[in-house]
C-alpha cells in the first residue's frame, strides 16, 4: 500500500508499538497522514513467542505491504480429546483453503518474525522508541502526550495501542477491572525435525482439567513446532519455579508428540501468562482519540485471535481516516466511530466466546465433567461452535478487508 492518497495529510500520534500499533501506522501511512508510534521499551518487542494467525490479519498485514510470503506455517485445526478422539475440525470455505493454504491458512509462526516483518515495512522513523507516555490531554483542536522525559508531543489523532493496562482507555473513560479466569497457560517451541507424526495440524486437546495443545510452525524458514499447556490456577499464587518441569507434568496425559516436544524443547523457550482479560466497553472513541487491540478488547489466548483482531483493527482506523481532514473534529467524529462500531460485535463476540471457552473446558464442576465430555465426544456441538460457526464468523472479516 503507497502513501499517495489525495487529500489533506493530518498527524496521528499511536501509543504502543505492539500488534495493533504497528498495524494501525501502517494503514495511517497508507491513507497519507503523517503518523508516529510512542513505546515505552527501547524496542518494539514481543510479548512472547508462541502465535497462530487467521486469514482476515494475513490479508490486512500483505495490503498494508508487509511481505507475508513463507510466514508461518498453514494448519488444519482439530479438537480432540487427550486420548486423541477428534470432536471438532476447524472448517474453512473452500475459496479460503485454496488462497490460504491447508486448513484455511491458520498460521503457526513465531511472535518475534512477525514484529520484524511489520517493523521492516514502516517508514524509517515512524517507530519511537523509549517514550514512556504518562499522560495524555484533548480539547477541541488537537491531543497532547506528555512523556516521562518532560517532554511533549502534539497531534490531530491519538490511537490508544497500549495494551491491556492501557492508559488512554483509562484516561478517556477511568478504570475497568480485570477479570481474572483464573487460568494460566505454560508455552513454548522447538526446532526438533525428528518428532515424527503430523505436520501442518493444529491439535488442541483437553483432558478433563488440562488443555495441552500444539501446532506446527515456520519460523525465518525453519519449520518446526509450538505447543502450550493450560489449567485452572490461583491468579495470586506464585509462578512454578520450574517452568518446564510443571509443563512436563501436565503434558503427560496427551498423545504424541506433545510429550516429546515438550522435553525437546530448551528452558530458555518456555514462558507462562496468567490469562485475564477486561471485559467490554460500549464505546471506545471520545473526540479526537480512540483504541485498538488489547486497549479496546483485550481477549484471552484461548481465542487465539487477539494479535490478529488488533491487525485488523489497525487496517481499519487506517481505511476509516483516509481522505478525512484530521483538523476538523467533527470529521474526526465521525470516522472513528465508523471504525469503531462494525469493530465491536466481532470483537466482543471472541472476547466472549474466549472467557466462556477456558472456564467450560477449566472451571465445570467436578460432577459435571464426565457429562461435559460425554457431550464433547458424541455429539456435534464442540464441531457447531469452534468447527463451523467460529471460522465463519472470523472469515467474514476476510471480505470486508478490501484494497
Ligand atoms: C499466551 C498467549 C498466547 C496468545 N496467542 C495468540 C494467538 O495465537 N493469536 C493471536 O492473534 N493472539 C494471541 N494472543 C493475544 C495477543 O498476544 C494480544 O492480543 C496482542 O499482543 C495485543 O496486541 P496490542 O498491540 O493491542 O497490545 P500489546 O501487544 O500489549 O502492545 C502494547 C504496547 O504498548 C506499549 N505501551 C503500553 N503502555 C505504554 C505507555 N504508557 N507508553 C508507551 N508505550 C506503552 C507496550 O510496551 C507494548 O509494546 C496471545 C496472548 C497470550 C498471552
Amino acid at each position: 500500500m503507497s502513501s499517495s492518497t489525495p487529500g489533506p495529510r493530518g498527524r496521528v500520534a499511536v501509543l504502543g508499538g505492539g500488534p495493533a500499533g504497528m498495524a494501525t501506522a501502517l494503514s495511517v501511512h497508507g491513507a497519507g497522514h503523517e503518523v508516529a508510534i510512542f513505546e515505552r521499551y527501547p524496542e518494539a518487542r514481543p510479548a512472547g513467542n508462541v502465535l497462530n494467525l487467521w486469514p482476515p490479519p494475513l490479508k490486512a498485514l500483505r495490503l498494508m505491504g508487509v511481505d507475508t510470503e513463507d510466514l508461518g506455517a498453514p494448519c488444519q485445526t482439530e479438537f480432540r480429546s487427550s486420548k486423541g478422539r477428534v470432536r471438532a475440525v476447524v472448517r474453512s470455505a473452500p475459496e479460503v483453503v485454496e488462497q490460504y493454504g491447508r486448513g484455511g491458512g491458520f498460521i503457526g509462526l513465531l511472535r518475534p518474525e512477525l514484529y520484524e516483518r511489520m517493523l521492516a515495512a514502516l517508514p524509517p522513523g515512524v517507530l519511537r522508541t523509549n517514550q514512556l507516555v504518562e499522560r495524555i490531554e484533548q480539547d477541541d483542536r488537537g491531543v497532547t502526550l506528555y512523556f516521562a522525559d518532560g517532554t511533549i508531543h502534539e497531534a490531530d489523532v491519538l490511537v490508544g495501542a497500549d495494551g491491556i493496562n492501557s492508559l488512554v482507555r483509562r484516561t478517556l473513560w477511568g478504570e475497568t477491572p480485570i477479570r481474572e479466569h483464573r487460568l494460566h497457560t505454560i508455552a513454548g517451541f522447538t526446532f526438533a525435525d525428528d518428532i515424527g507424526g503430523e505436520t501442518g495440524m493444529c491439535v488442541i486437546s483437553h483432558g478433563r482439567r488440562v488443555q495441552g495443545s500444539w501446532t506446527s510452525i515456520r519460523h525465518k524458514g525453519r519449520s518446526g513446532y509450538q505447543w502450550w499447556v493450560l489449567e485452572a490456577t490461583d491468579p495470586e499464587a506464585p509462578a512454578p519455579t520450574d517452568l518446564h518441569a510443571r509443563a512436563t507434568e501436565l503434558g503427560r496425559e496427551f498423545l504424541h508428540p506433545l510429550p516429546d516436544l515438550i522435553e525437546r524443547t530448551e528452558p530458555e523457550n518456555v514462558q507462562r501468562w496468567v490469562l485475564r482479560d477486561r471485559g467490554y466497553l460500549d464505546q471506545w472513541s471520545k473526540g479526537r482519540i480512540t483504541l485498538a487491540g488489547d486497549a479496546a478488547h483485550a481477549t484471552s489466548p484461548y481465542a487465539a485471535y487477539g494479535a490478529g483482531m488488533s491487525i485488523e483493527d489497525g487496517w481499519f482506523i487506517g481505511r476509516a481516516l483516509e481522505g478525512v481532514d484530521l483538523t476538523d473534529l467533527a470529521a474526526v467524529r465521525q470516522a472513528l466511530q465508523s471504525y469503531e462500531e462494525p469493530r465491536k460485535p466481532h470483537t466482543k463476540f471472541q472476547v466472549d466466546m474466549a472467557y466462556r471457552n477456558g472456564q467450560m473446558f477449566h472451571h465445570a464442576p467436578r460432577p459435571l465433567q464426565p457429562i461435559r465430555d460425554l457431550v464433547f465426544d458424541r455429539t456435534p456441538f464442540l464441531q457447531k461452535v469452534v468447527g463451523d460457526t467460529n471460522p465463519k464468523e472470523i472469515n467474514k472479516q476476510l471480505a470486508l478487508i478490501t484494497d
